[in-house]
Order: C-alpha cells, then structure tokens, then sequence
C-alpha cells in the first residue's frame, strides 16, 4: 500500500495546526475525506441535482440511477443478497433504533430478554433500555473479561430461549475489542434469537460478509469510511425487515394514502421516508469506490501493522495504562497517571495531534473500567508509524509538562 499516494487523495491531512503537521488520529469518531468523495458530492450538486423517484424529467432520473447505483454498490460491500435489504438512513445510531422501535416493539413482549454486552455504545444500549422498559423485558449483559473481551461460554450462559434479541458491536470503539458475531450468531439462532450487530467500527476496517456471518440486522454509519456525515446502511435480511413495520411515515415511503389508511411502498423504500439522503448516498458510493480500490485486506494488514506498533509503543512509556485487548482493531485507548484525558489531549494538540478524550458515548464501560474517561488514538488508512512517533513524543512532553506542575 503506497501510504504516500493514499495520503494525497486527503486534502485536510496536508496541514499544519499549531505550527505543526497535523497527526489526525480521530478516525473512530469520524474519518477524513478523499478528494474523489468530495469532487462525487460536488458534481453531483453542479451537474445533477433533483429529487428522486418522482423523476419525470432527465435530472430527476439520473439522480434516482445514482442514488439507487450507490444502493448496488453498498449492497455488495458487504455482500448482501438483495438491494432490498439495504436501506439508506444517517448512520449506525438510527440504524439501530429502526431495530429497535419496528422489530423490537413487535416480537419483545413482557418475560423476555434482549442481550447486549457492557462494551456498546450509548446507540446500542439505549434503545433496548427503551424497548425493555416500553415492553416489561429485561436488559442482561454479557459479563467483560478482565482484558475486555467476552467469552463464548458466557455468551451461552446468558443467552436463553426467552431471548429475542443480541444486539452486539463487532468492534468495540472504546477496548478495540473484535467479538466473534459469527459464532454469536450462531448460538443466538440456537435460542431462537435474532442478532443484530452494530457493524460503525467494522465496516470501514475489515471486510464484511452479512451473508456468511448471519447477521440479521447490521447497521454502520458513512463518515467513518470517507464518506460524507449523514448517510448510513441498515441491513436486514428481507424476510425480517418485508414483516417489520416502517417507523417513519410521510412521502416516498408509500404506495397508495387514502382518507383513512396507507400503504406502503416495498423494500427497502418503505424504511426511507421523506426526500432521501441522495447527495449523502452518492458520495458513500464514492467512498465505497475508493476503499475497494485500495483494498479491505491492504486496509486490514497496514492497520495491523499500526495498531500492533501503536501498543508496543505506548506500552513501552511508563504510568500509561492501555484498556482492552492485545489483539485489536487499529485503535488504542488509554490513561497517563495523574493527567486528566482531556489534559493529555489538550498538551497534544497543541502538538498537533488530534485524539480524543472522554467516555466515547460508552459510560456503562467506562463503570466498568472505573474510570470517568479515557484518551484514544484512533488510526486508519492514511495514517502512518511516524505519526505513531509523535504520538508518542507529545505523551512524553505531557508527561513532563504535568510531572513539572505541582497540584
Ligand atoms: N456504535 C459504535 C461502536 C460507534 O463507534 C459509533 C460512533 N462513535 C456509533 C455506534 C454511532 O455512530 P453514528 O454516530 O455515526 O450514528
């Protein structure tokens, strides 16, 4: 992988903030742009702007030939069988709470159990906390080991055939953590549950096979694999989402509105209501485009690689405590002694090091690590050892900055 020809398709990483080079390692909050995405957005608004499907006129169906094009690519990005199953909507957290408030509210009843594990994000804890509340279920959780993976005995232990659904990320965005969903999957479907992953911090990294891991319901979000903000994918398998019940209602999802009662348009239009994320489609096309270019195995391997560098790194400086698991996605989230993560971040940007601090919308799992928050360095494709380097040179500078302050 020609890292330095990557880097150039990102215009934002060729930057200096704060008198230095801009290192950006945030890409598990949000993912840089490269210029094909940004040029695929903007030609689109230049030379093809219109509505969709409603297109008598030559804009309107040339927008809908782009719009449902970006719908076959995203189709075969993760090898679903149909483009029925690949409805477009703003990302990961109204992925899931489609999930939740259709599929959810009709098959969990009072007695039954939805499973999640203590490493999700806020977006896949609070909507089952909703259903299970609105539906007199009961939330359980799959205990965390000591090195922040779950175990697949206790998955057994805590799935039962009172179970309807597992709702679990595939990668956490906190531990780096990488669950087993296939073998998940499967012990779900044992009991008669479905699976529904939350696929935000899978999706751009590695690539994805719904079919073969068996996932009912994944979701994932665009703007973390260079596409724009705002545009996302659920996939269900058809027969789930043909007998699930649209959440929005309003234009474009319908077939025929009479005084007193509707129907519905069929898969996957009748989960899109409202004038759709076109723009927002085309350009996940484009990222789509690019990241197969490249490569998902070439992405995988050079983020191995840095993730494998960053820990070894950061192990090596002391009173720095790394949470999560040796093998890992390419993020590491960590704590200095003493330093407060917001403090740590603030010394490295003005080091230009862009990282993030806090509970990173996951407070059960920051309980669980008994801490309030956590600083995390987050690589992707364009980013390189050296810039692992000056990470590791503004943790040092931190280090003597606070070590030189007296509290
Ligand atoms: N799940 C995980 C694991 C995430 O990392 C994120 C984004 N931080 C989300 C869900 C939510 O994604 P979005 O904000 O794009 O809806």
């Amino acid at each position: 992988m020609d890292i330095r020809a990557i880097r150039e398709q990102f215009p934002v990483l060729d930057q200096e903030v704060n008198g230095h080079p801009l290192v950006y390692l945030d890409s598990s909050a949000t993912s840089q742009k490269p210029i094909s995405v940004i040029e695929a957005v903007d030609h689109y608004y230049r030379t093809t702007n219109s509505n969709v499907h409603r297109g008598v006129h030559t804009l309107g169906s040339r927008a809908t030939d782009l719009y449902e094009g970006a719908r076959e690519k995203a189709r075969r990005f993760i090898n679903a069988k149909s483009t029925s199953e690949i409805i477009f909507n703003r990302g990961t957290t109204t992925g899931l709470n489609i999930v939740a408030q259709s599929y959810g509210l009709a098959n969990v009843n009072e007695g039954d159990e939805i499973v999640i594990t203590p490493m999700e994000h806020h977006s896949n804890i609070i909507p089952w906390q909703q259903v299970a509340k609105k539906k007199g279920a009961t939330l359980k959780y799959i205990p965390l080991q000591e090195d922040g993976t779950i175990t697949l005995e206790d998955v057994r232990n805590t799935v039962t055939n009172q179970t309807k659904i597992v709702a679990i990320a595939h990668v956490s965005n906190v531990l780096g953590t990488i669950n087993p969903v296939k073998e998940i999957a499967k012990i779900a479907h044992e009991n008669g549950a479905v699976i529904v992953v939350d696929g935000a911090q899978s999706a751009p990294h590695m690539k994805i096979d719904v079919q073969d891991l068996d996932c009912d319901f994944y979701a994932f979000s665009g703007h973390k694999m260079c596409a724009p903000t705002g545009i996302g994918v659920l996939y269900g398998k058809e027969d789930l989402l043909n007998a699930m019940e649209p959440v929005e209602f309003g234009g474009e999802m319908i077939d025929f509105v009479e005084k007193y009662d509707s129907t519905w348009k069929e898969l996957p239009w009748k989960f899109e209501g409202g004038t759709p994320i076109i723009a927002g489609a085309i350009g996940l096309g484009a990222a789509i485009d690019f990241i197969e270019e490249i490569g998902l195995d070439e992405i995988a391997a050079h983020e191995e690689h840095i993730a494998n560098y960053a820990y070894d790194a950061l192990s090596n400086i002391d009173g720095l405590t790394i949470y999560g698991p040796r093998k890992r996605a390419s993020l590491v989230t960590f704590n200095l002694d003493e330093v407060h993560p917001h403090d740590v971040s603030t010394v490295l940007d003005t080091e230009g090091i862009a990282i993030r601090a806090g509970h990173h919308c996951a407070q059960v799992l920051m309980k669980e690590l008994q801490v309030s928050a956590t600083a995390r360095a987050s690589m992707y494709l364009y980013n390189t050892v050296e810039e692992v380097d000056r990470l590791v040179e503004g943790l040092l500078k931190t280090k003597e900055y606070f070590g030189n302050v007296s509290f």
